[in-house]
């Protein structure tokens, strides 16, 4: 839509989706698998969005992905597919991702595939819904009335405002990196910047002369495994010596497994906790997969895999403060991998009141109904906030393990369960158009399976 025409005034939408990546149209995915999307567009939904495209920023990685490319075909599957999406399953990008079916496509292969299912599901937004491309949200507002307007502005430098019973904030991570001791420009490249491919190419150059100087991982997470993973597979990581890329972490990573006996063969210990009640996998939700699993499995030995004997791990509790500053300011080459947080807009109310947003302080940005949370765990009710960094912590009946205390950030739950958590949220906030009869799909699900999560896992993709 041309910025000219959003002069007019604005109907009260159903929804507006702040960022069209893959945590913004999970919900909309998740409706699409339902037969529900026709009816939630119906009633009006903007998308505003900074990239002139849908998909989000994945393809900024020079990485394989950590899911199997199944889990991201899944959602075309579905049988109540409008159309338009049941089309992209004869797309020539779907066939290149059948080819990694069960295996970890190349990240920049999700990014073509999320843009496609984007442009797709973009097609269908006509009528009371439409999409704001190129075009930055700014400040989200709640009204008395239980509206929400989202002020944005387009590429030309214009405002505009839009009017709705909800909105939902999806607009990705940034990189949480405290302060390091060391002149940040000498020799630190975050794990959000060293996994684009210029930031693979600086790493390169620094450790092609890095000499026996170290090169420092900081943090355990499947950032720091991926890291490792992914340095290894530089051209200048030939000449590194044992030991010379060392993982500093606070604890063990938790690794994925698809059963215990898998688990068993491979040496790994299984707590009880580990495993997921409903499907049996270990560590489910947040065991290592992918590349950074497969880097783990060679740094620590395990059957049928040559040892990687350049990557050495340390517990962060062993060092002193003085030995971790030597060794960062010694070091060829520092990596912090300290997670995700929400990017979040301001939020004002009514009266012009900025809100503290608990993700503004450092905490996670949604309660279990992914509601957005204020610094005192205030629920905003018609704020919903989704995607990479938001912290969302599984409800027990979504399943994943009991041991499980990290933050789910995977596509495949933002097209499941999260995204049919804030799509209910939702429904129950728009009354139905007179002209609407809409499917009792949500009734039959609720009837069916006696639970309001509509999604228990997936059969084949590890989920
Ligand atoms: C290195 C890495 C690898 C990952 N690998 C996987 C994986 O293999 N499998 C998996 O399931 N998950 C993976 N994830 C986790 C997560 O699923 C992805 O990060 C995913 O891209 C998150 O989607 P998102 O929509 O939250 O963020 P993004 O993809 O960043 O999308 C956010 C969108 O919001 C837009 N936006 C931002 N601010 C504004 C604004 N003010 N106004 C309008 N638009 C705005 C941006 O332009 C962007 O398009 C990975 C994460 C990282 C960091």
């Amino acid at each position: 839509m041309t910025c000219s025409a959003k002069h007019r005034v604005m109907p009260l939408l159903s929804t507006i989706i702040v960022g069209g990546g893959p945590g913004g149209l999970g919900p909309l995915i998740w409706a699409a698998q339902q037969g529900l999307l026709p009816t939630w567009l119906n009633r009006g939904v903007a998308i505003v969005e900074r990239q002139a495209h849908l998909g989000g920023t994945l393809g900024r990685f020079g990485i394989h992905s950590d899911s199997l490319g199944g889990s991201y075909l899944e959602c075309l599957e579905a049988p109540h597919l409008p159309a338009t999406l049941a089309c992209l399953r004869d797309d020539p990008v779907t066939h290149e991702m059948a080819g990694y079916r069960q295996s970890f496509p190349p990240l920049a292969l999700v990014d073509r595939f999320m843009r496609r299912i984007g442009s797709a599901l973009g097609a269908m937004f006509t009528g009371p819904s439409s999409l704001y491309l190129r075009t930055t949200a700014q400040a989200v507002r709640l009204h008395p009335d239980g509206s929400v307007t989202v002020t944005a502005t387009c590429p030309e430098g214009s405002s505009f405002v839009l009017s709705a019973r909800s909105a939902i904030l999806a607009m990705g991570g940034r990189q949480h990196c405290p302060q390091l001791p060391v002149p940040p420009e000498r020799h630190v490249i975050p794990s959000d910047q060293l996994l684009t491919v210029e930031g693979l190419c600086d790493a390169n150059k620094l450790m092609a002369v890095a000499g026996s100087r170290r090169i420092l991982i900081l943090g355990g997470s499947h950032s720091a495994y991926a890291a490792a993973g992914a340095l290894l597979e530089l051209p200048a990581a030939q000449h590194l010596a044992p030991g010379q890329i060392a993982i500093v972490q606070r604890r063990e990573p938790r690794i994925f497994y698809p059963d215990q006996d898998a688990a068993r063969h491979d040496g790994y210990d299984v707590a009880p906790g580990d495993i997921c009640p409903r499907t049996q996998r270990v560590n489910r939700m947040g065991g290592l997969r992918g590349y950074g699993r497969e880097t783990w499995r060679q740094i620590t030995d395990r059957p049928g895999l040559q040892p990687e004997t350049r990557v050495v791990r340390m517990a962060l509790q062993d060092l002193s403060a003085t030995e971790l500053h030597t060794a960062i300011d010694a070091a060829a080459l520092v990596v912090p991998c300290f997670g995700y947080r929400s990017v979040t807009l301001p939020v004002f109310d009514s009266n012009g009141e900025r809100f503290e947003l608990n993700a503004d302080k450092g905490g996670i940005a949604v309660g279990d109904d992914c509601c957005l949370l204020t610094a005192d765990q205030r629920k905003l009710p018609n704020l919903f906030g989704i995607g990479l960094g938001t912290g969302y912590r599984l409800p027990a009946s979504m399943g994943g393990e009991p041991n499980f205390d990290g933050q789910a950030n995977s596509l495949w739950l933002y097209q499941n369960d999260i995204g049919a958590t804030i799509y209910r949220a939702i429904d129950e906030l728009s009354p139905a158009l007179p002209s609407e009869t809409p499917p009792d799909v949500l009734g039959e699900l609720d009837r069916a399976q006696g639970t309001r999560v509509a999604v228990l896992a997936s059969p084949n993709t590890g989920f």
